[in-house]
């Protein structure tokens, strides 16, 4: 699908270079997603952007650049096909800093088609649906955090593409208690499944008292990006097989959670116990926690409603808890149903200020410490 992409863009760019046309759309980088372009005037394009594969829902994933050779004001219209806009476009020039495209600019018609309104310059501008973060910009985080922590990086298993999935590992030979997170089944759900579960996880392994503690109490099993193969192909959501690996926890036909099915299995084998698990992403409703049916019933364990209790307790944080079925092939629900463990689905939402999703995180991850570090009975 890239390849297709990268095609019809070459032909675009040539064709509009034969006509002497002084603006150019590329989408030719890891994440990129733009599958073609008409232009209608000299200042009015339109890009159609569509999913790599189908059934998908209401979540077109959209990074592409724009540079003219003069400064111009240029309409592009983004046209899904039959799907509707979700994310407002976010800006960046460097794909390291990006802030939302100014609502001004910005105009949503009746089918669900934005129209945007942008300076275009000789220097390129990338415009996406979320901050854009491919594998590079993960394996760079995740480099940095090696080079400070105690913390191990495992390849538990390859793609669809063989690519390597990494673990990080903090693990200590004499703690049997584990918690584990995971992230970026979703390639386009940068607010929860990148920033919220960073800022979650840096506070897990940071020098805070209380991380500490915890620490030496728990074993901390992350797979911060096992969707590496949707994430660099601008996938809206599905692996490079076409299937939504979230949807895959009963079935495990997909090599990505046959790698953490393995993975944990192998720290089961080695004698560890999984006591929580966390699985991150982004709504357009969020934030919120899909939690289970039962889970305010239960009598045996009780760490998410204490978690959220101790959330609120010392805060404005208001926490929505969704009840989902235990039958779902959901990620949480295998770690539930297989470990008898607790576990939710972390989800944040599409336009939620950036530093309030870390500040949340943290203070989450807080709580759940506390929390853990009190029960008893786990
Ligand atoms: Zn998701």
């Amino acid at each position: 699908m890239k390849k297709v992409c990268f095609f019809v863009l070459v032909c675009c760019f040539f064709s509009c270079s034969q006509k002497k046309s002084e603006v150019s759309f590329d989408s030719s980088f890891l994440s990129g997603k733009l599958d073609s372009v008409v232009k209608h005037t000299d200042n009015f394009y339109e890009v159609f952007i569509y999913p790599a594969f189908e059934p998908v829902n209401q979540s077109p994933w959209f990074a592409f650049s724009v540079a003219s050779e003069t400064k111009k004001q240029l309409t592009i219209k983004l046209n899904y096909g039959k799907y509707k806009h979700r994310y407002v476009p976010k800006i960046s020039t460097d794909k390291k800093h990006w802030k939302p495209i100014n609502s001004t600019n910005l105009y949503i018609d009746s089918l669900g088609n934005a129209t945007i309104t942008i300076i275009s310059t000789p220097q390129k501008m990338f415009i996406a649906a979320q901050e854009i973060e491919s594998t590079t910009d993960t394996y760079a985080w995740i480099d940095e955090i090696l080079k400070e922590k105690s913390i191990k990086r495992t390849v538990i298993g390859k793609t669809v593409l063989k690519k390597d999935i990494y673990a990080l590992e903090h693990d200590n030979d004499t703690v049997k208690k584990s918690i584990v997170l995971i992230a970026r089944q979703h390639p386009p759900e940068i607010p929860g499944g990148s920033i919220g579960f960073k800022a979650f996880y840096l506070f897990l392994i940071s020098n805070d008292k209380l991380a500490l503690a915890f620490r030496k109490k728990f074993n901390i099993y992350t797979i911060p990006l096992l969707n590496p193969d949707g994430v660099d192909a601008g996938n809206w959501r599905h692996n490079a097989n076409g299937v939504d690996l979230n949807r895959d926890w009963i079935d495990f036909s997909q090599p990505e959670t046959i790698a953490v099915k393995n993975f944990i299995n192998n720290k089961i084998t080695e004698g560890k116990s999984i006591n929580f698990a966390i699985d991150f992403h982004t709504s357009y409703s969020g934030p919120y926690m899909l939690v289970l049916d039962s889970v305010k019933n239960s009598t045996k364990n009780k760490i998410i409603p204490k978690w959220i209790e101790n959330i609120q307790k010392e805060s404005d944080f208001i926490v929505e808890a969704r009840p989902r079925s235990q039958e779902l092939p959901y990620c949480y629900n295998y770690f539930i149903n297989t470990f008898n463990c607790e576990a939710i689905t972390y989800e944040e939402g599409d336009e939620i200020d950036r530093d309030l999703i870390k500040q949340r995180a943290q203070w989450y991850a807080k709580n759940l410490i506390k929390t853990l570090l009190n029960d008893k009975e786990i």
